[in-house]
Parts: structure tokens; sequence; C-alpha cells
């Protein structure tokens, strides 16, 4: 009697295990980071706002030109080396029949990949994402400088202005973090239909309406600027930071420098 009892034992041992296995795998599918090229964000942030600034002038001047198309051109080139290519654009030449002339395939294809991440990550098309300030503010590109004397870094822009100056969501997305932090005060976290987490700091008030897991549109008012957390003594400012699927906080400053023209015009 002893003998069947033991391999029914084993056998249920090895059901169970499978099953175990089966939801680590499935688990694993779930929760997997979506993939992110290494090539993506490096090029974005590269970008000066002023030479995005130019190409948007430029591409309001002739519509029929993609704003992509000139930026993945103007970023690649110098100005004189840039203008046989944009003319062939403005004569209505299509993207993909332009002649390249002696330029290598090699730098070819970092265009022709330039242009693929443009077309992708909509950071500057307009009115893609929203300036996250309503009101009179100022800011500087100041990521990456010391904090609190070497110990760590600046990981995104602080936007001054008044207190109680109005502050939205810069994208569509779903409230993940909401309150109180040590550093940042009083703070919203909205994870964006992109994939990203947008950062909110330091606010004086957050909108009553918020709640964790709910929905906002871009524009949507999150609640106002103030001096809460670790800026307690500094002035009112927003910090507004960036964080990609792949957990590293990037700079937002040429993205919101940018927003803030499109919401100029
Ligand atoms: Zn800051």
């Amino acid at each position: 009697m002893k003998k069947p009892e033991k391999s029914k034992m084993k056998r249920l041992i090895v059901q169970f295990g499978f099953l175990i296995l089966l939801a680590i795998i499935a688990w694993q599918g779930l929760h997997r980071t979506p993939t992110l090229q290494s090539d993506v964000y490096p090029y974005l942030t590269s970008l000066s706002p002023a030479l995005v600034k130019q190409c948007i002038d430029e591409h309001k001047i002739s519509p029929t030109i993609a704003l992509e198309e000139l930026l993945a051109i103007r970023s690649t080139f110098s100005e004189r080396e840039a203008q046989p290519f944009i003319e062939q654009l403005k004569n209505k030449v299509t993207f993909t029949k332009v002649n390249w002339g002696s330029v290598t395939n090699n730098t070819q294809e970092i265009i022709n990949r330039r242009l693929e991440i443009l077309n992708q990550y909509p950071f500057y098309q307009p009115y893609k994402y929203q300036f996250p300030v309503i009101g009179k503010t100022w800011f500087d590109n100041t990521f990456g400088a010391d904090r609190e004397g070497g110990k760590r870094r600046h990981e995104g822009t602080d936007l001054f202005g008044k207190e109680g100056t109005p502050i939205v969501s810069v994208c569509d997305g779903k409230i993940e973090q909401l309150g109180w932090n040590r550093l940042g005060g009083e703070r919203v976290g909205i994870r964006g239909d992109d994939g990203n987490y947008y950062y909110y700091a330091h606010l004086q008030s957050i909108s009553t309406e918020l709640v964790k897991g709910k929905r906002v549109k871009a524009g949507e008012s999150l609640g106002t600027m103030g001096h809460t957390g670790d800026a307690l003594t500094t002035p009112d400012h927003l910090h507004f930071g960036i964080e990609i699927p792949n957990e590293q906080w990037i700079n937002p400053y040429p993205f919101i420098e940018v927003w803030r023209y499109w919401g100029e015009m």
C-alpha cells in the first residue's frame, strides 16, 4: 500500500512545481518592462531647443515638409550641408526620394533612424504634450547639477514662479503616486500613456479631484506651485521629472522649452 501513495505524492509535487513554473512565466510576461532601444532618448534629449524651434518655424512656412524630416536632416548636417536636401523637400521631392549625393550609406542610415525615432516619440510634435505651468514662469537647464553637496544629482527641471500658479499634466495618463513624500513634498506622479513616469513635486496644494489610479488628460489641473518637501527653504517652484521605462531619469529641459514654444503660438 505504501508504494502507490509515494508515487502519487511524487506526481502531485511534479504537477505543483509545473504550475508554479507556469505562474512565474505568466507573471514575467505581464510585468516585462517594455523594450526601449538605447539610442532613442540620447538622441531626443540631445536636440537643442533652438534647432527644434528653427525647424518648427521652417515647417510653418513650408507646411508640406514634415517637422520630423527637417529635424532629422538639420540634426545630422551643418546648416550649409543641409541646404541642398531641404531645397529638394521644398521642391516637393518626398523624403524617400531625396538625392543624398555623396552622403555615405552609414550617414543615410543614421538620418533614417532619427526620422523613425522622431515619428515614434512625438515629444516635439505640436500639441501632443502640454507645457506644465499656466502663467508666468522661468526655468533653466540644471539637469545633473549637484544637490546636497554632491550627494545626489538634480534629476529634472525646476520651473520657478509665484506660489499658487496652476500646474497641469503634460500628457494623458494615469495617476500612480499622490500626496506627501519627504523630498518631493506634495507630489503627483503620472504614468503617461507613452510608458514614461512624469513627476511633479513641491506643490502647494494638489487638486482635490485627483485619486490614485484615475485617468488624467493633458492640460488637466494637478494643483498649484509651492515649496513643500525639501524645497521648504527655496523659492517656489515646480520640480518636473521624466523617468523612462528603464528607470532612468532623463533631461526634460529640451522638451519643456519646445512645449512652451508651441503653447505660445
Ligand atoms: Zn528640482
